[in-house]
């Protein structure tokens, strides 16, 4: 509905030209809405976020039929500890490297592609079990087209086997299923079909189109009909994908390489990836420098369901992190900082939220506090409640009384928040040896009030006072209270006075 999307249109602030370069909608339906907005869309300030948003125009693209060829399926292998996911990996592996002329040195790239005879290929990723399958689930990618599941047979279904069963449902991925370890006398593959059944994995000989291969892993036994089993499947699934345009495809692995720097080995999932090429990943780019396969070798183009090594990364993206390709450089700096502007924007959220919450507790803590500590000032209420936690926390009944007699808790005033600083910074230094210590209950910048008198009461201190005054109520009030109030004018004269009255406090040396 053209209106409808002219409407949104106005609310996104998004000009024509974006409106052509990012838009899903078809040409028709674009031309049709610019006509009806004739003229460009005026920017707004308000709104330079969602015209942003539309920038980071790296998205998926949708493919066009037409232009879908078949590809080869991506395979995981799955199943319990010890039943042989590595053992027929490795066997997998080997075929290819026997069929291989010179034999060269494979690597480990995350993936490795088998050719059948029939001229076939299928690319296994080489990280058994279903923890990496999931971590990249988790992160968004879905690579894998078609589950192995191993079953030792000798052992049949286990916990492992049914959470594998389990992960590939959740990512609706089908599953073929290698009975293993057939070699073995024990072997029985008609207990672990049966046992299957109870999980929802029916095998054609008992009416489901689950295809099951018996299997050695340790003599080879049966994996070429594993193989063909897989490609029968991709060919149900109809495997395509769009081999020109931008590419995509999802990091696998990545590590950083001595001499070539950040590597990734990707899957490609469209397009085709060449020499030149700029892309990006998560919050990384590249250049691609040069590429290779698992047998080391450089390769100049990878294909879509082609495990590919792609040097030229600027830094090191994530396994399962999502490759796209870029126009130019510039454009992969800008995707870049957009994703680390949504990325603060989301962060920022965070700490909002957590400050939130901390404004919550403190309000709370508030009103508790009210109704226990009345009219007093935040400071002095902080003070108290401090105190309160030492002694409920620190100090036993004998240490409390020797803290009593050996402390002398003072309270200091001062006309400005330099002078209250600077004695606060005298006594800081103030030997701490000294047998007697002296305990800050609070400190503040003003005139004598009544609340110091309180506190001053309520810890048997003194108030020093620093170029402030003391009125006559409040003066008539400490003396009721028994409260000394000291004023000075000049900073060493009050500290001298407070040495004095540190002095007179030592127990007595007989
Ligand atoms: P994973 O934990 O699933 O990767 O299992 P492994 O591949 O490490 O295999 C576990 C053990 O089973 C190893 O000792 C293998 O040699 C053995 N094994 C794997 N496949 C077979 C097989 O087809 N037949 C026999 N007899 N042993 C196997």
């Amino acid at each position: 509905d053209i209106d409808c999307i002219y409407e949104a249109l106005l609310n996104t602030a998004i000009d024509s030209d974006s409106l052509e370069a990012n838009s899903y909608l078809d040409e028709v339906c674009i031309k049709e809405v610019i006509k009806k907005a004739g003229m460009k869309l005026k920017w707004s300030k308000l709104k330079q976020d969602k015209v942003r948003e539309n920038k980071d125009a790296v998205r998926r693209l949708q493919a066009d039929p037409a232009l879908l060829t078949p590809r080869s399926p991506v395979v995981t292998i799955m199943g319990h500890v010890d039943h042989g996911k590595t053992t027929l990996l490795d066997k997998l592996r080997k075929t290819q490297v026997a069929a291989m002329e010179a034999g060269g040195i494979t690597q480990h790239i995350g993936a490795f592609l088998v050719s059948l005879p029939s001229g076939e290929q299928i690319t296994f990723l080489d990280t058994p079990g279903h923890a990496a399958f999931s971590a990249m689930r988790a992160r968004g990618a879905q690579v894998t087209d078609i589950v192995i599941l191993v079953v030792a047979a000798d052992d049949g279904v286990m916990k492992q086997t049914i959470e594998s069963i389990q992960h590939a449902k959740d990512a609706q991925v089908p599953i073929v299923l290698a009975i293993n370890k057939c070699d073995k006398a024990e072997a029985d593959p008609e207990k672990v079909k049966k046992e299957l059944m109870a999980y929802d994995v029916v095998c054609e000989d008992y009416g489901g189109d689950v295809q099951a291969v018996h299997v050695s892993a340790l003599t080879g036994n049966n994996l070429m009909a594993l193989a063909e089993a897989t490609i029968a499947l991709a060919e149900i699934l109809e495997l395509k994908a769009d081999p020109t345009g931008p590419v995509e495809g999802t990091v696998i692995e990545s590590f950083t390489d001595k001499g070539r720097g950040p590597v990734t080995t990707a899957i490609i999932q469209r397009g085709t990836l060449r020499k030149g090429s700029v892309l990006v990943a998560g919050k990384c780019w590249a250049k691609v420098r040069s590429m290779f396969d698992e047998n080391g070798k450089t390769i100049n183009e990878a294909c879509p369901s082609l495990p590919v090594g792609i040097i030229g990364w600027r830094d090191l993206p994530s396994a399962g992190d999502e490759i796209l390709e870029v126009e130019s450089e510039a454009r992969a700096r800008e995707v870049l900082d957009w994703r680390k502007y949504k990325q603060e924007q989301e962060k920022n959220k965070d700490d909002m939220k957590i400050i939130e919450e901390k404004r919550k507790e403190h309000q709370e803590s508030h009103w508790k506090d009210r109704e226990k500590y009345g009219t007093l000032n935040w400071k002095e209420r902080s003070f108290l409640k401090y105190q309160e936690k030492k002694e409920q926390k620190f100090l036993k009944p004998k240490e409390k009384a020797e803290r009593d007699s050996n402390v002398l808790p003072i309270i200091i005033k001062g006309d400005v928040d330099g002078s209250v600083e600077a004695i606060l910074d005298i006594i800081d230094t103030y030997d701490a040896s000294h047998e007697c210590k002296l305990e800050l209950v609070h400190f503040g910048v003003g005139d004598i009030s009544e609340n110091d008198v309180t506190l001053a009461e309520t810890f048997g201190g003194i108030i020093y006072g620093f170029n402030v005054n003391a009125g006559n109520i409040i003066q008539q009030s400490a003396t009721k209270k028994q409260v000394k109030i000291k004023l000075h004018k000049i900073i060493y004269r009050l500290i001298e006075d407070l040495q004095e009255e540190l002095s007179s406090r030592l127990p007595c040396i007989v």
